[in-house]
């Protein structure tokens, strides 16, 4: 196991792997200050391949101007640890020179209408800086598989759309949502809420829930669920709801009854704190 923080170096560790085409390396890319929804992506890429790859970097591309990079938590010591314990065996941590080289000025973009809504409309350049930086590492670490998580519901599809797009040698796997036990998403922004923050925050996963079980009782259409989780958490005095949205969970578009698998997905500012949740739901 080791902290890797130069390029060079990181390829030179994974060489012998790669020369030995009998070894695999499974990969996970995350922003670091780890919790347990990080690490079930870590211990999944442990179970399925020989090497585990875990990159730490905060990239600057993918967060607009008035967005939180600056005070983004890091300690890479901590993630270092954790990361260990639950079976990597590199963590890669380079600095945003070792990524975006002097003068850098090419990016990877997946265009059209599923980079444009949810995420996409309010975060107009997040999808160019994520695709950007995921074509990047991939080229680094040349992964076999790599690691995302379902709590990021969009840019799971996006990069999905990208492998497949620029035929991407590279298995894109998806791990559920792990919560806290009274069920809110774990992030690393959660460190930014205050405790009334918190507490409300909880209607995330409360009216995604029961906008499920409505489904599942026959309450199928779309601007009806999406009015009950709109109320459901405007109920909460510090929601501000950037978007409550239900789109077909394989393609992101419109629908107006739910018929087949739909993704119920939200967006919920509590002060500057901006929480994203989802679920599927059918009928
Ligand atoms: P981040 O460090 O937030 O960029 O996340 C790195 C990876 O971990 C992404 O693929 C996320 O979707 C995934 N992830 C973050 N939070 C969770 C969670 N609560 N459950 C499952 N995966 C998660």
């Amino acid at each position: 196991m080791c902290l890797i923080t130069s390029n060079e170096d990181l390829i030179n560790s994974l060489k012998k792997a790669k020369d030995n085409k009998m070894q695999t390396v499974g990969f996970v890319p995350t922003m670091g200050y780890l919790h347990d929804g990080h690490l079930s992506l870590i211990k999944k890429a442990k179970e399925e391949n020989d090497i585990v790859v875990v990159s730490v970097f905060v990239n600057p591309t993918q967060f607009g101007p008035n967005e939180d990079f600056d005070r983004y938590p890091r300690d890479i010591e901590r993630d270092y640890k954790i990361a260990k314990e639950a079976g990597a065996d590199i963590v890669y941590n380079p600095e945003v020179e070792d990524i975006y080289p002097k003068g850098a000025s090419t990016f990877a973009v997946v265009d059209g209408d599923i980079t444009k809504k949810l995420c996409g409309a309010s975060r107009p350049n997040h999808f160019k800086g994520v695709t950007t930086v995921v074509n990047i590492l991939f080229n680094i670490v040349m992964p076999d598989r790599a690691y995302f998580g379902q709590k990021d519901a969009q840019q799971v599809i996006v990069i999905k759309k990208m492998v497949r797009d620029l035929h991407m040698k590279v298995d894109i796997v998806v791990c559920p949502i792990v919560r806290e036990a009274d069920g809110l998403a774990m992030s690393s922004r959660n460190v930014y809420l205050n405790q009334d923050e918190r507490k409300q925050a909880l209607v995330l996963n409360l009216a995604l829930a029961e906008a499920q079980k409505k489904c599942k009782q026959g309450n199928t259409k779309v601007t009806d669920l999406k009015a009950f989780i709109k109320e459901t958490i405007e109920a909460q005095p510090l929601a501000q709801i950037d978007y409550v949205e239900i789109l077909d969970a394989q393609t992101l578009d419109e629908i107006k009854e739910i018929k087949k698998q739909a993704l119920a997905a939200v967006a919920v500012k509590f002060g500057k704190t901006r929480l994203i949740d989802n679920v599927f739901i059918d009928s």
